[in-house]
């Protein structure tokens, strides 16, 4: 075999003509070419005819035996009909502002995907920064210009990061189960934002939208998407009656002197905030403890579990009796958090009960919130939400990447 064959071979890209090897220090190095021989405009990739030639560059490929492979070409500009004077097309790499390979940029944000930082640099031999440009270019590479299009069931929920200094806000289509919209801040102007590049039509196809109640959203999507019927997430309503339970717990706390009735509510926050069926068998002793000698509390934990037996029904119908008796009881129960969740429950009565007629949730947000969570503190070292939210979409934002695999044997 000769060796330009042999390289040809090594390397797996199409479209390329290898015209010889040279082993350098830090690699070995295939000249090549594209295989055409019209050069074509990078841009539009038409046929152009060429404008003159650049001088010799290197790009960055995979590496073989613990050797990198680069690949060198003299690039030529070509006078293109649409384009003007711009930069030819070539087979191995996206674009010509990139000194890496298509391949091994698709490998970067492959392992970026799966596996941390250290691994990545180390095993690659490249910056963490590179990394995160190279994410980017991927990322719109095969990010899905329609995503946009057809949305009917979108979630909505904010992202801190960095300490929780800053925010994203990030929008999910609930249907493909993928992030399609993110940016910086989490203000009703960033969300009026995704609506803007929504445009007016595709906002009124949108049937429903979930929500976190304390998001400052609201008003932004009362005004953009009128007709979309707003969930509010069950999860944060019960949230609220955790907190709430929590606050009576510490109050009773404070307030109580004999030390036996104290000794009975200490350690009792995990056995009052789990679900019933979760206790363990010392925290169900804790529970009935508590039901023994502190009626404040106990009610709290009966109005916390009552609230989540009311968002259990599938009749509409049942769970608004259910959600109306539930607020009478709260208001009337003199525990002041509870006639303080009440009053927030009544204001947001509709969308908490949307919940019952749609079943749908912040879930899958919340979901991709831990996996961000995840990447965010993989990605520190971004020091812009670009990369970030570039590293949102290539974990959450259902891209199919194409890294050089070895076929399965
Ligand atoms: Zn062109």
């Amino acid at each position: 075999m000769r060796v330009t064959t042999l390289a040809k071979k090594l390397l797996g890209v199409s479209r390329i003509h290898v015209r010889g090897v040279e082993n350098e220090e830090d690699g070995i190095t295939i000249e090549v070419r594209p295989s055409w021989h019209v050069p074509r405009c990078g841009s539009c990739r038409r046929r152009a005819p060429g404008y003159d030639r650049q001088p010799a560059r290197r790009w960055r490929h995979l590496a073989v035996g613990g050797m990198i492979l680069w690949l060198r070409y003299a690039p030529r500009r070509v006078e293109c009909r649409r384009c003007g004077v711009h930069a030819e097309a070539v087979s191995w790499a996206a674009t010509l502002e990139t000194r890496f390979t298509e391949a091994f940029e698709e490998l970067v944000a492959y392992l970026a995907r799966a596996t941390d930082k250290t691994t990545v640099s180390t095993l690659l031999g490249i910056a963490w920064r590179s990394v995160g440009a190279i994410v980017e270019r991927v990322v719109e590479r095969h990010l899905d210009s329609k995503r946009l299009d057809g949305l009917v069931f979108i979630g909505i929920d904010e992202f801190s990061y960095r300490k929780r200094h800053h925010y994203l806000t990030v929008v999910v289509d609930h249907i493909e189960r993928r992030v399609v919209w993110a940016a910086e801040g989490r203000s009703a102007d960033t969300l009026a934002r995704f609506f803007d590049e929504l445009g007016p039509a595709r906002a009124s196809d949108l049937e429903c939208i979930t929500l976190d109640m304390s998001a400052g959203y609201l008003k932004t999507i009362r005004a953009r998407a009128p007709r979309a019927q707003v969930i509010f997430d069950r999860f944060h309503v019960q949230r609220l009656a955790s907190d709430a339970v929590d606050q009576v717990r510490r109050e009773q706390m404070r307030g109580l002197t004999d030390l036996v009735e104290k000794r009975a509510i200490k350690h009792s926050r995990f056995a009052l905030l789990k679900n019933p069926w979760d206790l363990t068998r010392r925290q169900g002793e804790k529970l009935k403890q508590v039901e023994r000698t502190n009626r404040p509390l106990y009610r709290a934990y009966l109005l916390k579990e009552t609230l989540a037996q009311a968002l259990d029904y599938r009749q509409p119908k049942r769970a608004e009796r259910a959600l109306r008796e539930w607020l009478a009881w709260a208001s009337r129960s003199r525990l002041k958090p509870f006639v303080r969740v009440a009053r927030t429950i009544r204001e947001h009565r509709d969308g908490i009960l949307a919940y019952v007629s749609y079943r749908l949730t912040n879930g899958v947000v919340e979901g991709f919130n831990n996996r961000l969570r995840m990447v965010a503190r993989r990605a520190f070292g971004f020091h812009s939400s670009q990369p970030l939210i570039a590293m949102l979409f290539l974990c959450c934002g259902g891209i199919t990447l194409h890294p050089p695999l070895p076929r399965p044997t």
